[in-house]
């Protein structure tokens, strides 16, 4: 796969820091290149990725190429969860990777950058008229998934849990708050395998968990809210590599089974609208839903945890 410099462009940011896009890297500069690229299903994956950059150095006039960053590709079995919440119509905000909200949060901590969003996901829920929200934008209940039951998505026990926050006010996202809290309520599970979820903006006082206690599959640990930094309720997901929820990196997992029922048609400034509007996302019914096995719902996908009971085929 080869890149010009315009996708490098949309791709390389300075310093590793979202919002710095550029094409030119200036003396000392150092930055960050954000890369996916995907495999034809069956194509078999490579063990290693190589990355060569064809530059011309304006000092030596001339061209330059070199070979950085090989990089092993990690063939360990992924973590396999069930259903973080329940029911249908629930919109995989800022997901996995067009969207750069989470993919590109390379935060430098203690020493060391972590990029512990990589594979996160913002949950909220639509209606029947595809609203995220109807009625007062201030009022957190206005918000379809505002007190949804947040499940336990495998066996795990508790590693941290908070459950004193204040909701925000939803349509900004809160001023001057402390890392501390960017959570918000929050509830952190290991899982095995060196697998750790964390669900953040749990609503206050909901929290049904204590750091130490083990919970099944299916549990519910508390319900959504909106605190912490968040601007409207919703559930942020993400699984890691050990538990601590920003000093971390990002490891990819699968659901167990889920579907799909509508195209993928509403892009990121269709989803803001619609959260911060009440207006309806734009999205076309497929005739039936798409069944999902062990995957990833990637950006903007709607995922229907459980059958509609217009699809339950019951009379
Ligand atoms: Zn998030």
């Amino acid at each position: 796969m080869a890149l010009d410099r315009d996708v490098i462009g949309r791709r390389l940011l300075l310093g590793g820091r979202r919002g710095s896009e550029t094409a030119s890297l200036g003396p000392s500069q150092f930055g960050v290149v954000f890369l996916h690229f995907g495999l034809d299903a069956g194509a078999r994956v490579p063990e290693a990725l190589v990355h060569e950059i064809d530059r011309f150095a304006e000092p030596l006039k001339s061209e330059l190429s070199m070979r950085v960053a090989d990089t092993l590709v990690i063939d360990t079995a992924l973590p396999v969860l069930g259903a973080p919440l329940r029911g249908s119509g629930y919109v995989a905000g800022d997901g996995c990777c067009v969207s750069i909200r989470h993919v590109r949060v390379l935060l430098p901590l203690n020493g060391a950058f972590r990029l512990a969003q990589r594979f996160a996901i913002d949950w909220v829920k639509i209606d029947d008229e595809n609203r995220i929200v109807r009625g007062d934008l201030k009022d957190v209940k206005s918000y379809r998934i505002y007190g949804e039951p947040v499940l336990a998505v495998a066996d795990g026990s508790v590693v941290g849990a908070r459950n004193d926050l204040p909701d925000q006010a939803p349509g900004a996202l809160p001023a001057n708050l402390p890392i501390s809290e960017a959570d918000g309520n929050f509830v952190g599970l290991a899982i095995g395998g060196r697998a750790f979820v964390l669900y953040a903006h749990l609503r206050p006082g909901s929290g049904r968990v204590r750091f130490g206690d083990r919970v099944g599959r299916g549990a519910i640990t508390g319900e959504l809210g909106n605190t912490g930094n968040s601007q409207a309720p919703h559930l942020h997901l993400h699984v890691m590599d050990r538990p601590d929820d920003l000093q971390a990196d990002g490891l990819p997992y699968v659901f167990e089974a889920f579907a799909i029922p509508t195209d993928a048609e509403a892009g990121t400034s269709d989803f803001d609208r619609a959260e911060a509007t009440g207006s309806p996302l734009t999205l076309t019914r497929r005739s039936a839903p798409l069944a999902v096995r062990k995957a990833l719902p990637l950006d903007l996908s709607i995922v229907d945890w459980e059958p509609r009971a217009s699809e339950g085929g019951t009379q």
